[in-house]
């Protein structure tokens, strides 16, 4: 079928969560449904619809209560929540009634799984409705174990492990922080649960992964529940460069201040250069700021560190000038771009899921520095189940010491096991691209979902 017969006859809105860990995968799947004829529409917040603009995918907003700031304007995480699922729902149903009175019926609304409250939308106006889940199918199963009762909490205390169909022994530490301590946590825990709760309701469960990546935990949980694994979302130009014009998200929420620290890379030798990110969060503690100063000031490699303008202050006293030419801290960069450069040599990671595909699909070795959430456990599969780094062991008050950053540096980037990280770190990148290319598992599951959804 010609495209543009494609595009009259199907129309996807893809809702994401106005974070940058959302959406990005969620834009990005909308550019690879556009790539395939299909109608594409984004649909986000106000506050976030203002700063995407990726090419031929249409951007709606929609409102969560508060269109001028978004989360930050709300009084409290609940409030948001809350606001988020009445007024999202009422302004989501709008935008779908408008886009079917404008002549552009919209046949499914494939949603963030962050906004469960999406697919009663999807029913009440009669077209498919399909989770999109964010966090890895590894992360995705625990929490679906816990959720229908077959792995229990309290988790053993450390050192015992718990033994998770499809993946290695995992001890506390290594499992998301919401189920390690689920007291500390408790809004998180629902929130997850309730992406959960209707699972089997959805007409497709969309995963950002691949089944290569994935394969035990795909085998573990056939027949329990069918994740769509359409993964990596990363844009073309990085991959198969089938996409057209494709290098980047086009939905950065910062700008980066100016391309000063690709010239800064390009002066900069192959593999010498240790690139430093927590993601878009920010919000880690100042004492670890401090050990990550002075373990990269101490590491002897070059290193180019994002830190949040929030987080400057949380920087030791003396740190930026003593740095020089060893060193470069910008508020924010095109993380793809940095990571494709031939200088950088490692990624020191705070392991949210995107990040860590895309250290993955573009194959650099890693040092995981978890924080929170899903962190921990990617972290681990980075080290123990593909092979592509090592995490950084924090001390007994969960903070990662200089010494142990140093060492992990070193071993990524100098030992004898750098060399293996290296393999496997190249052997990975190019099952990514395999995955997305014509043909690959990704690729083929993503045609089978258009292909249904023209067969109506
Ligand atoms: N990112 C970026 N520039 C930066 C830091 C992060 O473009 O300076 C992007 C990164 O490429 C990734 C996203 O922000 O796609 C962060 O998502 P992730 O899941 O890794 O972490 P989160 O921000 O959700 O904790």
């Amino acid at each position: 079928m010609e495209k543009g017969e494609i595009e009259n006859r199907c129309h996807v809105v893809v809702l994401t969560y106005p974070s940058q860990g959302h959406i990005n995968p969620l834009l990005q799947f909308a550019k690879r449904l556009l790539s395939k004829g299909v109608k594409a529409t984004l649909a986000t917040t106000h506050y976030a619809a203002r700063s995407i603009c990726a090419q031929g995918v249409g951007v709606e907003p929609i409102s969560d209560g508060f269109d001028d700031g978004g989360f930050l304007q709300a009084p409290s995480a609940e409030a948001y929540v809350e606001s988020f699922r009445t007024v999202g729902s009422r302004t989501l149903g709008e935008l779908i009634l408008k886009l079917q009175e404008t002549g552009s019926p919209v046949s499914c609304l494939v949603y963030d799984s962050f906004l469960p409250w999406a697919l009663d939308v999807a029913r009440e106006r009669g077209i498919f409705g399909a989770s999109f889940f964010t966090n890895s199918a590894s992360v995705c199963s625990i929490y679906w174990r816990v959720h229908r009762g077959l792995m229990a909490l309290p988790v053993p205390p450390e050192p015992m492990p718990v033994s998770i169909p499809g993946l290695p022994p995992l001890k506390s530490s290594e499992l998301p922080s919401f189920l390690a301590a689920p007291a500390s946590y408790p809004a998180y825990l629902s929130a997850i649960f309730d992406q959960l709760r209707d699972l089997d309701k959805n007409d497709w469960v969309f995963g950002n992964t691949f089944e290569e990546l994935e394969s035990e935990v795909a085998k573990a949980m056939k027949g329990l529940w069918a994740v769509t694994m359409i993964g990596p979302t990363v844009p073309s130009a990085y991959l198969d460069k089938r996409i057209k014009g494709d290098t980047g998200y086009g939905g950065s929420l910062w700008k980066p201040p100016s391309d000063g620290y690709m010239k800064w890379l390009g002066r900069r030798p192959p593999n010498s250069v240790v690139y430093v990110s927590f993601g878009s969060m920010a919000g880690i503690a100042t004492e670890q700021m401090e050990e990550v100063a002075w373990g990269l000031r101490e590491s002897d490699q070059y290193f180019l560190w994002v830190v949040k303008e929030l987080e400057h202050g949380k920087l030791p006293d003396g740190f930026v000038n003593s740095i020089q030419e060893i060193g470069l801290i910008v508020n924010w960069c095109d993380q793809l771009e940095v990571l494709a450069h031939k200088a950088v040599g490692c990624f020191v990671t705070h392991c949210g899921w995107n990040s860590t595909l895309e250290g993955l699909s573009l194959g650099v070795p890693m040092v995981g520095v978890p924080q929170w959430s899903d962190q921990p456990t990617n972290a681990k599969c980075v080290e123990d189940v593909w092979g592509v780094g090592v995490r950084a062991k924090s001390d007994g008050s969960g903070i990662v010491r200089r010494e142990e950053l140093k060492k992990c540096i070193r071993e990524v980037m100098e030992e004898e096991r750098s060399q293996v990280i290296k393999r496997n770190a190249i052997k990975w990148r190019e099952l990514a691209k395999e995955a997305i290319s014509e043909g690959g598992s990704s690729d083929k599951k993503i045609d089978e979902f258009v292909e249904r959804l023209l067969n109506v």
